[in-house]
């Protein structure tokens, strides 16, 4: 066993019993455990420590623990953003997301800024694992066991309850606004849309809609056919009462 001194940062404390936040304590860490084995012993999945420092120098989440180390973690934050751990995501690649059967809203929302965004009710957390695995997806979730999971390189706990909210925190850890390109693909079907002439819109809108719209766009795999009338001003008001710095949709 080492007995090793931690401080976890910011919103970690969220993952610690409050005699734990915000201050240092001592832990006797199981014998040749790694600092990820250490961290989720205490609580935070190793998705969350967006930094780690041992006795003052940069860490990876594989290094050991040894007796009297003084550990700090620190969480996702604008200022900190890059690869710091073998476990941390990349920058710099538009990122792919799945999220829990319970992030319905926020992956709706994800979908509506152009991000390829997994969410099926049915998905168990065995296929959630494979699929992070396989596809390189950041599963987002506000199960902190989950996040545990080797598999799971890439991860985010989502600390808000209501979407609007959860999309602002995964907005600004990902930096999403930035990439976004807002209304191409289905918020059904994460399927990307196709321009549609308007003799393949003929069947689907009123023949107002046709008079006055020029651009359309329909969904190859469920069908449905969008045009830049109400659905895309309601969409286009929902973001913007995100305050997200958004590009002008594509035309
Ligand atoms: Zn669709």
């Amino acid at each position: 066993m080492a007995t090793a001194r931690f401080r976890f940062h910011g919103e970690l404390a969220d993952f610690l019993p409050r005699e734990r936040r915000n201050s240092a304590f001592a832990y006797a860490c199981a014998r040749a455990a790694t600092l990820k084995n250490a961290i989720e012993a205490l609580g935070v999945p190793h998705t969350e420590a967006a930094e780690i420092t041992v006795n003052g120098a940069r860490a990876t989440l594989d290094r050991i623990v040894r007796e009297g180390d003084t550990i700090e973690v620190h969480p996702w934050n604008p200022a900190n953003q890059g690869p710091t751990t073998f476990f941390s995501e990349k920058r710099g690649l538009s990122p792919n997301f799945l999220a829990d059967a319970h992030l319905g809203g926020l992956a709706r929302f994800l979908r509506m800024l152009g991000y390829d965004t997994l969410h099926e009710n049915a998905l168990g957390d065995a296929e959630i694992r494979r699929l992070a695995w396989q596809e390189r997806r950041i599963v987002l979730t506000r199960d902190r066991e989950l996040l545990k999971c080797r598999e799971i390189l890439r991860g985010a706990y989502v600390h808000a309850l209501k979407p609007e909210a959860q999309l602002r925190e995964v907005a600004a850890r990902y930096g999403l606004a930035a990439q976004a390109r807002p209304f191409t693909l289905c918020l059904s079907c994460n399927v990307a849309l196709e321009p549609a002439s308007e003799a393949q819109v003929r069947a689907y809108a009123l023949p107002v809609v046709l008079e006055r719209y020029r651009v359309f766009h329909r969904c190859p795999a469920c069908e449905r056919v969008f045009w830049e009338g109400s659905h895309f001003a309601r969409m286009r008001e929902a973001l913007h009462q995100l305050q997200l710095p958004l590009r002008p949709a594509p035309k």
